[in-house]
């Protein structure tokens, strides 16, 4: 049978567009993807890249208070949230130009609309036209997720934060997540009064414990006020914004609320049960380790899947897809020791098992750190670096390593070199410093703190 495409990509993010891009390009294949929002997806256009421009925006009064302290003249005014805006989405702008010149470029036909599965082998567009394909690759991300109540209108999630047209005076926060916490210290730092629910005994819950524990803490000296164990109960609207009560019986009025509680798939009315695609609890479809669903003409990459929702591993799983169709190298996404970091303030930056984890697996070894850093120290900041890793006792091998402090994010993909090529404890130690650093504290912890 002929096919139209050799392979249709339904959605225009960090997966899909990899995988199009390297079908059409290096594989020579004939592709077409649709795309109903923005190329680029929730990465680049609201997640990602706009997030981390918001945390250097807001990062720079810190920078102002320092210079003072090193006997600078400095002065810092208000943030002024019209000017960094129109910056902000021309940027967005221009990456989203930019993943369209690479797919046309690659010779991939982009189609602005909506797509959903009719059967096995064809897809429905928005405007009704339908497509044949060989392969079918569904990379349509996902959403945020909000709690049923009644003023679910008034509030925010991820994809409004980014489009408020001033910033509030003040704002709740709801979850204890990656993006609840993110938020909290960017908002904070830019001048907004903040308060954050979560609803459980301590935020980033699936993090190493201290670590949590670390971040919350210099949350709270840096401004945010954070309550957990609290959730809210009631809310209803009323003039200059939201009164809310909590499950603790604190009432406040706030001028937004921005939920953040967590992300699902994608996956409704996408023609999937038309399709017979299997989806399991959450509506993320299900994939085997080549990330090809219960039809094999169709393959899922990124969050529709749920696996590790990170960007660089929805790419991974969108190359290795490549590799096993049309390259006939069977390829399975690499979903181990995937390093991550949360770009709190400060931020935190993981790879591997936490001690909790650890423990449960094998006898281990916890060597850890925590520290004032000279630049901050000098400034009179009150930062706190922390620095632990989970040892293998019996391999020796470094099973985890979890680093609070300002650039964690960028410490952590090097610690991550090391770990994933299998480093002891006793490699680490073998590495001399680089002095005067923070990180030179990673090969100079001598003894543990204790044994588990
Ligand atoms: P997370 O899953 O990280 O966090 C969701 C939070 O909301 C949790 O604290 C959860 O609590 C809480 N929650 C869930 N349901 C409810 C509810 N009904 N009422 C109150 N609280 C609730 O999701 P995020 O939305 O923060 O982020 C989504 C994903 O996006 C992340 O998991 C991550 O994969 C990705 N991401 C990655 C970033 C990065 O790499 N830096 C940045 C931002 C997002 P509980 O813990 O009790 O379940």
């Amino acid at each position: 049978m002929a096919f139209d495409f050799d392979l249709f990509v339904i959605g225009g993010g960090s997966g899909g567009v990899r995988a199009a891009r390297l079908a059409a390009g290096e594989a020579g294949a004939k592709v077409g993807l649709a795309e109903e929002y923005r190329l680029g997806g929730t990465c680049v256009i609201r997640g990602c890249v706009p997030k981390k421009l918001m945390v250097f925006a807001s990062g720079y009064p810190r920078l102002v208070e320092d210079a003072q302290a090193y006997g600078w003249e400095a002065q810092i005014g208000s943030f002024d949230w019209n000017t960094f805006k129109p910056k902000l989405h021309a940027e967005l702008d221009r990456l989203e130009g930019l993943y369209g010149n690479t797919l046309n470029n690659a010779g991939v036909e982009v189609f602005d609309a909506r797509a959903t599965l009719e059967d096995a082998h064809t897809v429905r567009l928005g405007d009704g036209r339908t497509f044949t394909a060989k392969h079918i690759l569904v990379a349509v991300g996902g959403w945020p997720y909000v709690p049923e109540f009644d003023v679910a209108d008034e509030i925010l999630t991820s994809n409004e934060i980014f489009h408020l047209e001033k910033l509030p005076k003040n704002i709740l926060i709801v979850g204890g997540g990656f993006i609840a916490c993110e938020f909290a210290c960017i908002l904070n730092g830019m001048g907004v009064e903040v308060t954050q629910y979560y609803r459980g005994e301590q935020i980033l819950r699936g993090f190493d414990g201290e670590a949590r524990g670390h971040v919350a803490e210099l949350m709270r000296e840096g401004g945010v006020n954070l309550h957990v164990g609290t959730d809210v109960l009631e809310m209803k609207k009323v003039d200059g914004g939201l009164w809310v009560k909590s499950a603790d019986g604190k009432e406040g009025v706030y001028e937004k609320v921005m939920y953040a509680t967590g992300r699902r798939p994608n996956t409704a009315n996408l023609g999937l049960d038309k399709a017979g695609v299997k989806t399991g609890r959450n509506g993320e479809i299900i994939v085997d380790e080549y990330s090809q669903t219960s039809v094999p003409s169709i393959y899922a990459v990124g969050d529709v899947t749920d696996r590790i929702n990170l960007t660089p591993v929805a790419i991974r799983e969108g190359a290795a897809f490549v590799e096993t169709v049309f390259h006939g190298r069977p390829t399975k996404p690499d979903h181990e020791l995937v390093a991550s970091a949360v770009f709190t303030q400060p931020e935190l930056g993981c790879v591997g098992l936490t001690e909790e984890q650890a423990r449960e697996q094998e006898p281990i070894e916890v060597y850890a750190t925590s520290f004032r850093p000279m630049q901050s120290l000098f400034a009179g900041r009150p930062d706190r670096v922390m620095m632990k890793l989970i040892v293998s006792q019996e391999t020796r091998k470094v099973l985890g390593v979890h680093i609070v402090s300002e650039g964690a994010g960028e410490l952590i993909q090097m610690a991550a070199i090391a770990v994933k090529m299998g480093a002891t404890k006793e490699d680490f130690d073998r590495t001399v410093a680089v002095h005067p650093t923070m990180s030179e504290e990673l090969v100079t912890m001598k003894a543990p703190v204790r044994s588990a």
